[in-house]
């Protein structure tokens, strides 16, 4: 939304409008209404067409309707609870309708003389005769025709609180529109807005509220909307520049020699889309500005890898490198992973764990602040930390949802100025990359390694579960593993130990008591997890019980079977994430979803997950149902809130304003030329306490 100087007429406090006053003024503070331009800015949630006017014989019940007819006889009386009640009789000449309207409303008597032309709009309900209960009404010979506010047109519907009503809103909002809107400047020039059909700004602002016809409304939210983008994604376009302009990065060297070195490491060559990534890559490190690059692509796909063979070039070229996931346990999966690849390498990788003691920590940080350690592998908690690197060039940050952009910028401190990419084995619809990770460059993964036999997923109600168990047990006696993974309870990790525990209990008693069972959760230390899936990992358990823990990246290619209790409650990318733990080795995979899901969505979910096992269509998926406030979870995410635009509806519209920010930006980084102004002036309010963030003009 738009904002303004202090000195615009558009920052006066909302007291002093018309109508307002200190009282109400609290409380449109709920509403978050402080000043005119926030009222101008409280849009509609919906209009209803009054401007039909329908002769009074022609009204159906329970239908709304606008009359207008003359009053005919009024009267006064209280009912037996002692509530008054004011009643009118309204003619058209078609008809007659009686008006009711109940409690005390001073002056009513005076607007409904005898004679008097009347507009009402409301419910026509029957009660011993045809009647609207409490309709707005206006008098037409009053007003000019433009003032109707409730009748006569297509009116607003707002969203209101305790303590204001419909038609109290609307008056003030009307009000202010006709005091106020003069003084609104738009931002754009007209070429500017011609070209891209947007309407003036005073323009949208009035129609939004009173528009002439649904296609005004929708052209006049266009442009707020369009607004609402642009400015956004300048700021996006002004990060990027300043990840990019403000710090000098590293032109790293990428010899034939020092790529074959590193494909040499690779068992097997690399799928065309690694290829295609891996160039791209290339490309930004060899570039003096810092790489800054989401890497993205399906579970599976073979995004670790990528991320080594750059990691490599770095310490090829006597840089640093770092590696971070989300979990410890990731961490030290990552760790010997790369440890696997780099086997008899010269390459000196450290890992720092929550596990280490004191000592071993305080020697592995000193190794790392001498640069005698080559590529460090940790937790997320590496950029809060005491960690300090001699020559810190390439950072790799594993499923960056959870890892946010001030983190971001907090790595890069550490070092001069390292590339960053960044991995993500969610994948992110484009709607989505295209904002949340606006300020970063994207190479996607799109094909997986050959060989890969498609998992086979099967929803299974509670009738089926004993022939599920049956067909597990074979699978088992095959000699291969299965992971059965419960949900958590209610964000309480007590309750999802307690429902993880009983089930192993019940699952090693009653239904695989031939076989060992092992259990992994959440509240184990890292030392203990490691064990237990080291367990799994070389044999030791058939079954694997565990909580969400195994979320991500665990790599058991013997693993054949993953069953997900309550699958119901698991979200769609969660649920795909689990599958990606299987199919990865030479059986043939099934992914059981045991489940008895209660809501549409929850079974819509299911359904999805059994019908394709695409990332990108289930995140679309997922976008879809669950919007994209929801998509990941919580603000902290990154995802900005749009208050006018749906970044999935208003796709088109966003890219539109996206392409036109970066353009701005490339041509005008300071946005200084004469017609830039009146953006640069909302970019300025709009992104004031972020300065460090954006360099601004
Ligand atoms: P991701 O990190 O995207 O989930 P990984 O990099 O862990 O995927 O790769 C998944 C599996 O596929 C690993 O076992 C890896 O060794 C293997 N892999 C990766 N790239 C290839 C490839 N080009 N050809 C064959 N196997 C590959
Ligand atoms: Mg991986």
């Amino acid at each position: 939304m738009a904002s303004y100087p202090i000195h615009s007429p558009m920052s006066r406090e909302v007291q002093y409008v018309k109508g307002v006053g200190p009282k109400l003024a609290q409380t449109l503070k709920k509403l978050d209404i402080r000043t005119v331009a926030d009222l101008f800015y409280h849009l509609p949630r919906g209009y209803q067409d009054r401007s039909q006017i329908v002769p009074i014989e022609k009204v159906k019940l329970d239908t709304f309707h606008t009359v207008r007819g003359k009053v005919k006889l009024t009267r006064q009386y209280r009912t037996r609870r002692r509530v008054p009640v004011f009643e009118a009789i309204l003619t058209d000449g078609t008809g007659e309708l009686l008006l009711k309207f109940f409690g005390h409303r001073t002056g009513i008597e005076e607007h409904f003389k005898e004679g008097t032309e009347i507009i009402a709009s409301g419910k026509v309900t029957l009660y011993h005769r045809a009647q609207m209960v409490s309709p707005h009404y206006e008098r037409p010979e009053e007003m000019e025709e433009d003032d109707h506010v409730h009748t006569n047109r297509i009116v607003p519907i707002y969203p209101l609180t305790q303590g204001i009503g419909e038609a109290r809103i609307r008056r003030i909002v009307k009000g202010a529109l006709d005091e106020y809107l003069d003084a609104v400047e738009d931002f754009y020039n007209e070429s500017f807005r011609t070209e891209r059909r947007l309407m003036s700004l005073t323009h949208a602002l009035r129609a939004v509220h009173y528009p002439e016809s649904r296609q005004e409304a929708l052209s006049a939210q266009r442009r707020l909307k369009y607004d609402e983008f642009l400015l956004f994604e300048i700021g996006m376009a002004l990060r990027r520049r300043g990840l990019k302009e403000g710090q000098k990065g590293i032109s790293f060297e990428v010899t034939s020699t020092i790529d074959e070195h590193i494909r040499a490491r690779f068992p097997f060559d690399l799928t065309q889309s690694q290829e295609k990534v891996i160039q791209e890559i290339q490309a930004d490190m060899q570039d003096a500005s810092p790489m800054n690059r989401l890497l993205q692509g399906d579970v599976g796909s073979g995004k670790t890898v990528v991320a080594l063979y750059a990691i490599l070039v770095a310490i090829a070229n006597k840089k640093q490198a770092a590696i971070m996931a989300p979990t410890e346990i990731l961490a030290e999966q990552h760790y010997q992973t790369i440890m696997r690849y780099l086997r008899n390498s010269r390459v000196r990788i450290a890992l720092l764990a929550g596990g280490l003691t004191q000592k071993m920590r305080r020697e592995t940080l000193e190794k790392i602040a001498a640069g005698e350690v080559d590529l460090l592998v940790g937790t997320h908690a590496l950029v809060e930390g005491d960690v300090e690197f001699k020559d810190l060039g390439m950072v790799v940050v594993d499923e960056q949802h959870k890892f946010g952009v001030l983190q971001r910028q907090k790595l890069r401190r550490k070092g001069v100025s390292p590339d960053v990419l960044v991995m993500t084995a969610t994948p992110i619809p484009r709607t989505l990359s295209l904002t949340v990770f606006g300020d970063l460059d994207v190479s996607t993964i799109e094909e997986l390694p050959p060989g890969r036999q498609p998992v086979m997923t099967r929803w299974v109600n509670k009738t089926q579960l004993r022939k599920a168990y049956n067909f597990i047990r074979t699978k088992l006696q095959d000699g291969q593993q299965a992971f059965i993974v419960y949900p958590l309870v209610e964000e309480s990790e007590k309750l999802d130990l307690k429902a993880a525990t009983e089930g192993a209990r019940f699952l090693q008693k009653e239904v695989f008591p031939n076989f060992r069972v092992g259990l992994l959760h959440g509240r184990m230390k890292p030392g203990e997890k490691d064990q237990v899936m080291r367990r799994f990992r070389d044999g030791g358990y058939h079954v694997l019980v565990s909580t969400i823990v195994i979320e991500v990246g665990i790599d058991i290619p013997n693993a054949s079977v993953m069953v997900v209790e309550h699958a119901e409650r698991f979200g769609l990318a969660q649920l795909h994430q689990l599958r990606g733990r299987i199919g990865r080795g030479e059986h043939k995979s099934y992914c059981l979803l045991f489940g008895e899901p209660k809501s549409e969505t929850a079974e819509r979910r299911l359904r999805v997950m059994t019908q394709t096992s695409n990332g990108f269509k289930i995140a679309e998926e997922d976008l879809r149902i669950r919007g994209p406030g929801e998509f990941f979870g919580t603000r902290q995410h990154g995802l900005p809130e749009f208050k006018v635009g749906d970044i999935i509806e208003d796709f088109e519209l966003l890219r539109l304003a996206r392409k036109d920010a970066f353009a701005l930006v490339e041509t005008d980084p300071t946005l200084s030329a004469p017609q830039h102004q009146g953006i640069l002036q909302q970019v300025r309010i709009k992104f004031r306490d972020r300065l460090d963030l954006i360099d601004v003009g």
